[in-house]
């Protein structure tokens, strides 16, 4: 069977991976958005090698989350797919697959051309998935007489953001910055970062919109958030057990902060935040993330008590500007600096 998606999973590369570390347990990890396509992508692995598949259940939102501690001692290998390896050590001998989109962006892009008429210096950039369009999308620009910059860095690939990691766009001093995707968190980001215009294309819908309403709209919750956070006398510290989101020293940092500032604080180490975990912690009455960097952000509306990023906290303690707020990053290639 032709395994057929709009995304490129790599099935004969991933047989081909398994049949080579003669690997008879295999664990498959896709990210929530892909996982739809766990049971054709099992079905061509067990129909064309000898292995079993064992899915990753859990829910999984980036290469800082691979299944590789749950599933040591159960597979011999980890196809993940969705996201590009991070600098961090992996357990168990682990594959990404990137599923880069099959789709078009010739259309797009004319339709970009309009909000892009303004500027001649372009920035673009995007998630993993779509990184195999941004040389057609650095040819059509520069064919339109555009100059076309984008940069990799210690975590991410050419031109490449993530959530939480936004290195390849720092000091590229663009007049303006080209987003391809369908997500509005990575734009936020850049834009957050930079303070410069971002246009997101989105090359399922073709909508070209600028970032600016929605960074508005973003800006006026975080700004509630923390002034309602200003109320707190008493802290929950959320630390991550997830390889690549687990922050400790940052945790302590934050803890001795409030203690500088006349506040008792809890380091609570959790997997998965969500809600429910935090209900019981009547006591508290707020919570800084020193985990994913998009939980206090992209959830924040189902959260009673305020829930907070370490650059917000600093704003709630007056060490730090509105003027300069900025979205938390995680920098990778600093996660086995010394622990304290
Ligand atoms: S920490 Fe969050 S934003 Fe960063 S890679 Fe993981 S899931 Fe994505």
């Amino acid at each position: 069977m032709i395994f057929m998606s709009s995304y490129d999973m790599e099935i004969e590369n991933v047989i081909k991976q398994i049949k080579k570390h003669e690997a008879k347990n295999v664990g498959i990890q896709f990210p929530e958005g892909l996982k739809t396509k766990s049971i054709a992508i099992a079905d061509e692995i067990e129909s064309q090698t000898q292995a079993n598949v064992i899915l990753s259940g859990d829910p999984c939102f980036g290469a800082c989350d691979v299944s590789d501690s749950k599933m040591l001692g159960i597979v011999d290998l980890i196809i993940h797919y969705g996201h590009s390896p991070l600098p961090l050590k992996y357990k168990v001998p682990t594959i990404f697959i990137e599923a880069m989109a099959n789709i078009k962006i010739h259309e797009a892009l004319k339709k970009s051309l309009d909000s892009l008429k303004d500027y001649s210096k372009i920035a673009i950039a995007t998630t993993t998935q779509h990184l195999n369009l941004l040389d057609e999308v650095k040819d059509f620009l520069e064919d339109k007489g555009k100059e076309v910059v984008l940069n990799s860095s210690k975590t991410t690939r050419k031109g490449q953001v993530l959530g939480c990691n936004f290195s390849s766009i720092k000091n590229l001093d663009a007049e303006v910055y080209l987003f391809i995707g369908s997500g509005r968190f990575h734009p936020l980001g850049i834009h957050l970062f930079t303070k410069s215009p971002v246009i997101l294309l989105n090359p399922y819908s073709l909508e070209i919109t600028n970032i600016k309403d929605f960074a508005d709209e973003i800006l006026r919750i975080r700004f509630a958030r923390i002034v309602k956070a200003k109320e707190v006398k008493k802290w929950g510290i959320l630390i991550s057990s997830k390889e690549g989101q687990y922050r400790f020293n940052l945790a302590k940092e934050i803890k001795k902060m409030l203690k500088d500032a006349g506040m008792k604080s809890y380091l609570i180490l959790v997997e998965n935040i969500t809600p429910d975990i935090l209900l019981p912690y009547l006591d508290l009455g707020g919570f800084v993330v020193s985990a994913c960097p998009r939980i206090a952000i992209d959830d924040s509306l189902m959260y009673k008590k305020p829930l907070i990023t370490p650059q917000e906290l600093e704003i709630v303690l007056n060490k730090r500007k509105w003027e300069d707020y900025q979205i938390d990053e995680i920098l990778f290639h600093e996660r086995y600096e010394k622990i304290n």
